[in-house]
């Protein structure tokens, strides 16, 4: 195929094989907010460009190399969202869901963009579920995050292969004290520094602590830490945090070169990561952003939020074995029907037993085919009973019962007592 023909790097087509396991993601996490009280908001996938500059901040990977940026006929500049934070901080704000100190409990799922170099784990085009509390300032909501995802870990059989790494960034004042005093331990390891980190020192220091460079990290060992610059506030709303997942029992880590990569973060960041994926880690990763809403025109308002990509996830499921048994299967039941008029026959019974038990998976066979063609797909499918419809059962006015699962021997049950017996033998979900 030639390769304008082909899908663009990075972006991955779900085909049905794997379509099961990311509804079954989906399904979980979408179930797990409901219960906690958010109500999910969809934003459109491509904002203006200054939407992303102002919010990300200018000097980080997002905006400096990975955005999809064009103009569009009239002009004007669009990018395809690299996150969601922006775009619902835009939202509440225009629609005016947060004036008031109103408190919004928010979250949305969908496709993000950035011009990354695609590897295992990491694409152009992937998805995250995220979501955006906004009026709730204290460590409390934090901690109702964490915990939800907690729990989620437990639902999906997960907790025992993710670490929870957890540090402040302050206010922006403190975090302003800190960083000169990054600023100045680094700069007298200047020509010790890697390229990158070099150049961050002067445009972003704090992302220097993000480093991958071995030798930028061992020297990172010895500077000033984040945690002696906090102010008492900050302090207070950390330890907050922290005794409240003490309370709940959910173990974390403080890792004090947690920074994040976009710029808006203020008190609380925090990531989930694993170990069963090779480089790409992080899972899921959030924090507060008090300063945000102001920063993009709205009154204060306190933020925080957090997003998972859902490749990783969906990896990480598969890696570890954690895909449901019952995923598996898709269908209940197949019909299989013999001649023109049992086929007719079939059609209207099938939609007689839907109308009765509305959750059962019927998949009848379509298009004529021998007895033995038949039973294969039936069997292929996965369901677990085969109903047979031939000339003579339609004169009886019956079908053919057969389990495809080793569960027992065919019989014949009367149209009339067809859906109360599936009822009986099919769990429905
Ligand atoms: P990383 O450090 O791996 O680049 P990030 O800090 O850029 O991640 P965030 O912007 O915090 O990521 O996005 C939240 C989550 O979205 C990440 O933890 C990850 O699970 C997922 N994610 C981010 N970028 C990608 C990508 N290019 N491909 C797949 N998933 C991604
Ligand atoms: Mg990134």
């Amino acid at each position: 195929m030639s390769k304008s023909l082909q899908a663009i790097r990075g972006m991955n087509d779900i085909l049905p094989e794997q379509t099961p396991l990311w509804r079954y993601f989906e399904g979980t996490v979408a179930r797990l907010l409901d219960n906690y009280g958010y109500r999910q908001i969809r934003m459109p996938i491509v904002e203006f460009t200054e939407l992303f500059k102002r919010s990300i901040g200018e000097v980080t990977d997002i905006v400096e190399k990975e955005m999809y940026t064009f103009d569009d006929r009239n002009g004007d500049s669009l990018t395809l969202r690299p996150e969601g934070t922006a775009a619902c901080v835009r939202a509440v704000l225009e629609h005016g869901i947060t004036g008031g100190g109103q408190v919004q409990k928010l979250w949305y799922v969908g496709p993000m963009f950035r011009h990354e170099r695609p590897q295992k784990g990491r694409y152009r085009q992937f998805h995250q579920i995220g979501l955006e509390v906004f009026n709730l300032e204290g460590p409390d909501i934090d901690a109702e995050l964490i915990v939800m995802t907690w729990r989620l870990w437990g639902e999906l059989g997960l907790r025992d292969a993710v670490k929870l790494e957890l540090n402040s960034l302050g206010t922006s004042e403190s975090r302003g004290r800190y960083r000169e005093a990054l600023v100045e331990f680094l700069s007298a390891h200047l020509d010790k520094l890697d390229e990158d980190s070099q150049r961050r020192l002067k445009t972003n220091p704090l992302r220097v602590l993000d480093t991958k460079n071995a030798e930028t990290q061992a020297i990172l060992a010895d500077a000033p830490k984040m945690a002696d610059y906090l102010d008492d506030e900050s302090r207070a709303h950390f330890e907050g945090l922290k005794a409240r997942l003490d309370a709940v029992g959910i173990p974390y880590v403080i890792n004090p070169k947690l920074v994040r990569g976009l710029d808006y973060y203020s008190k609380t960041v925090f990531e989930w990561v694993t170990d069963k994926l090779g480089a790409q880690g992080t899972v899921c990763a959030g924090g507060r952003y008090d300063g945000l809403v102001e920063q993009m025109g709205g009154k204060p308002t306190p933020g925080v939020g957090f997003a998972m990509g859902i490749e990783r996830l969906v990896l990480m499921l598969e890696a570890l074995d954690k895909v449901p048994e019952e995923l598996s299967r898709q269908v209940d039941v197949y019909l299989c029907a013999f001649g023109e008029a049992a086929e007719l026959a079939a059609l209207s019974l099938s939609e007689r037993i839907r109308d009765q038990l509305p959750n059962l998976r019927l998949q009848i066979n379509a298009g004529a085919g021998s007895f033995k063609s038949q039973f294969k797909k039936a069997d292929k499918s996965g369901a677990l009973y085969a109903l047979i419809l031939g000339d003579d059962e339609l004169a009886q006015q019956v079908v053919g019962f057969k389990p495809l699962r080793g569960q027992g021997e065919q019989q014949s049950i009367a149209w009339d007592a067809l859906a109360a017996h599936l009822a009986t033998c099919v769990v429905q979900g």
